[in-house]
């Protein structure tokens, strides 16, 4: 199909000093958990979205030197790191993209875990977040090293083959920003005081990258124009405007955000799309060069409004391009509709968090390029006849059926209520978890192009129905459904008093299905994800008085990798949720509850009218396994093998249910056999002891 006319404008290319992109499409720098020590994943993966139209492809952050030591990005500590980054410009330019790089010193951010480094500021300073070390002032000396340490990177970079330079002062974690901030700058030097020498850093860095390698390479800067903290740190209005002021016109192109990361990669549960968009038209506003902004953005419409209205010249994308490598080429295919849109859940912020390959809820194929040579779009065309039943059209069943309808089997998805998604559809209803939805949106656009693909509703399986369809292949997609008893993370056993006041007690699904609830309301989670705090949003928004007991140190906890802790934290304190933190529930009576500390042991009874528990999940197997226990009707029914997909195997995030239904459709149930089943780099051992 033809690409709508409208769209004409996105594919504009855009001189950015001395190279020229393509289109209007730029993947600003992301981390990825792969990085330096898994780089032919990292590279491909790059390449991937390369062939799906981005017309920039920049990295990670990339450590400068070895006083600034983060040991899961990528480095460019001397030559030797040169060729694995080559890896990438190679998969980049395969198709006629630019590769940029991040160059970065974190300052008093590096961890130096590594190398022992004692890390550096430009005031000395405790080191970020609760590290046990203090970051040294700055002399000359150090700051000439920083300034020539930056300016043999970016010539390495430019033997590496990348076409961009990127001079990082985001975040709150790069030196150049440090310098701009007045809550990290005390110095009285040239370097130190005054708008101009705050500046100074920054403008030399810049000056020396361009003399280096300007010739060839654009340099850019990716700035935070906003800390978010008013005028203890960096604002538009002061910083902002005086850096433009000074060198508006200095790099090549302008890449913007917000700091620190937490504000830069909100979730959807806390922002709209777009919300960065009064800094990135500031920017714009000043200078003449192009300009990047991030927010989000997947509506093509969106994109040229920003473009056609002045606010930016490239239309900059992480995680958008994570959920949909090949987003450029659907709109320029005339497919815009076939856009899988980012939910914005972070899951791929959390995953790369672990220091390991990050994964995607909304693309089950990121960072499986390489080692399972799973490509985002292409999917190996069916080899059997096979008739396939998949029971549950939650996320699981949903990706399941899609992807084999893709390779062009016949699927029955047999759904037993009234509506698709699962839990996707009951949790979107929960607040701020709207965007969640697009999960069974975007499955369910693509499945109705599927004519191979039957989907029967109001369709409750049993083993005896499931034998009838006369399908070869069975998955299971039953999901799972929140324990009532008690028992999870910190109770190894059923509580006594979950079953003699079984009546008071309620789980998540029976709040996502409507349950009146009585009186005050304990919430006990047991869980650490999101769910214990949306649910008791959503309590106190119905009108409850609404406690919230915990076993953790925060309420939930894992969303620290997520970077939406600190958001969570307020939102239960603005909301006047009680918090009981480091407590557990220990006892259950008719109108109370008794909660134990951990640490101390001491007790007290919080009044209860209902008591919802978000403790642990149990799968919905049952069919599973009354199917697997009639071997001989199964044959006859000419049934070869039958499996278990998402939360029904394993309850989980839904990104995992979404990735096991996307699994099971390149394998077909596959057992997972002795061997590793991906491709492993190898680990040569060193020539050099
Ligand atoms: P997952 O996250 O693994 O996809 P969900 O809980 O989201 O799991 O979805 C499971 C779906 O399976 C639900 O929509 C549920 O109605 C459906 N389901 C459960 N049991 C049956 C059954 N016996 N027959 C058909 N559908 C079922
Ligand atoms: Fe978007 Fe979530 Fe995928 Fe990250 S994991 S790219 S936030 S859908």
């Amino acid at each position: 199909m033809a690409r709508d006319p409208r769209y004409d404008v996105l594919f504009e290319p855009v001189n950015i000093g001395p190279v020229t992109a393509k289109n209007r499409f730029y993947q600003v720098p992301h981390c990825n958990g792969m990085g330096r020590k898994h780089p032919t994943a990292m590279a491909v993966m790059r390449g991937v979205k390369a062939e799906g139209g981005w017309a920039v492809l920049c990295t990670e952050q990339c450590d400068i030197h070895v006083t600034s030591d983060t040991e899961r990005e990528i480095r460019l500590w001397d030559d030797r790191d040169i060729p694995y980054l080559a890896r990438m410009t190679e998969e980049v330019h395969k198709h006629d993209s630019l590769a940029g790089i991040e160059l970065t010193h974190m300052g008093y951010h590096a961890g130096n875990y590594m190398g022992r480094e004692v890390a550096m500021a430009p005031s000395g300073k405790p080191a970020y977040g609760n590290m046990p070390f203090h970051a040294r002032t700055m002399d000359k000396t150090d700051i000439a090293d920083y300034r020539r340490w930056h300016r043999n990177a970016a010539i390495r970079a430019k033997k590496a083959g990348f076409d961009i330079v990127c001079v990082y002062a985001g975040h709150s974690l790069s030196l150049p920003m440090h310098f701009l901030s007045p809550r990290h700058n005390h110095r009285t030097d040239e370097y130190g005081g005054s708008m101009e020498n705050r500046v100074r850093l920054l403008r030399e860095v810049i000056e020396e990258t361009k003399e280096a390698v300007g010739d060839t390479c654009a340099v850019v800067v990716r700035i935070a124009m906003n800390e978010m903290m008013g005028p203890k740190g960096i604002t538009p209005e002061i910083e902002g405007r005086a850096v433009m002021e000074m060198i508006g016109e200095l790099p090549d192109l302008w890449d913007v955000n917000v700091a620190d990361w937490e504000n830069d990669s909100q979730t959807s549960r806390f922002s709209e799309e777009g919300f960065q968009e009064d800094s990135i038209r500031f920017v714009k506003s000043m200078t003449s060069k192009p300009v990047v902004g991030v927010g989000r953005y997947t509506s093509p419409d969106k994109m040229v409004s920003l473009i056609n209205g002045g606010v930016l010249d490239m239309i900059g994308a992480a995680r958008p391009s994570i959920a949909d490598p090949f987003l450029p080429k659907k709109i320029e295919e005339g497919r815009p509709e076939d856009i899988r849109e980012c939910i914005g859940c972070n899951m791929c912020v959390g995953t790369a968090n672990q220091n390991t390959y990050m994964r995607c809820t909304q693309n089950p194929t990121m960072s499986e390029e390489w080692r399972r040579g799973w490509h985002p779009e292409i999917i190996t065309k069916k080899d059997t006849d096979d008739r396939i039943l998949i029971v549950g059209a939650g996320p699981a069943g949903l990706e399941a059926a899609r992807a084999l309808g893709q390779r062009g089997y016949n699927v029955m998805l047999a759904e037993a209520g009234q509506e698709l998604g699962g839990r996707v559809a009951r949790e979107s209803r929960l607040p701020g978890l709207s965007a969640w939805g697009r999960v069974r949106d975007w499955r369910i656009g693509q499945l109705h192009k599927m004519p191979n693909v039957e989907i029967f509703m109001d369709s409750q399986m049993t083993a005896e129905s499931a034998r009838e369809t006369g399908a070869n292949l069975v998955a299971i997609a039953t999901g799972a459904r929140w324990r009532r008893d008690g028992s999870g993370r910190y109770h190894d056993y059923p509580m006594e008093s979950a079953s003699t006041h079984a009546a008071k007690i309620v789980t998540p699904d029976d709040i996502m299905a409507g349950a009146e609830l009585e009186g005050p309301v304990v919430v006990f989670d047991d869980d650490h994800y999101y769910m214990g705090g949306v649910i008791a949003e959503k309590l106190i928004a119905d009108g409850h008085k609404v406690s919230l007991v915990t076993s953790d140190a925060t309420v939930s906890s894992w969303t620290a990798f997520t970077l939406e802790l600190g958001r969570i934290q307020a939102r239960m304190r603005d909301l006047g949720i009680e918090l009981h933190l480091n407590h557990v529930l220990s006892a259950i009576d008719s109108d109370e509850v008794e909660i134990t500390d951990v640490y101390s042991g001491s007790t007290e009874w919080l009044n209860a009218g209902s008591l919802v528990m978000v403790t642990a999940q149990d799968p919905v197997d049952s069919l599973f396994h009354e199917l697997m226990a009639d071997e001989a009707a199964n044959q006859a029914a000419g049934i070869r093998r039958i499996s278990r997909i998402g939360d029904c195997y394993g309850p989980g995030p839904i990104a995992a249910a979404v990735f096991g239904g996307h699994r099971y459709a390149r394998e077909l149930g596959e057992p997972i056999g002795d061997d590793v089943p991906w491709k492993r780099e190898t680990i040569e051992l060193a020539a050099e002891v």
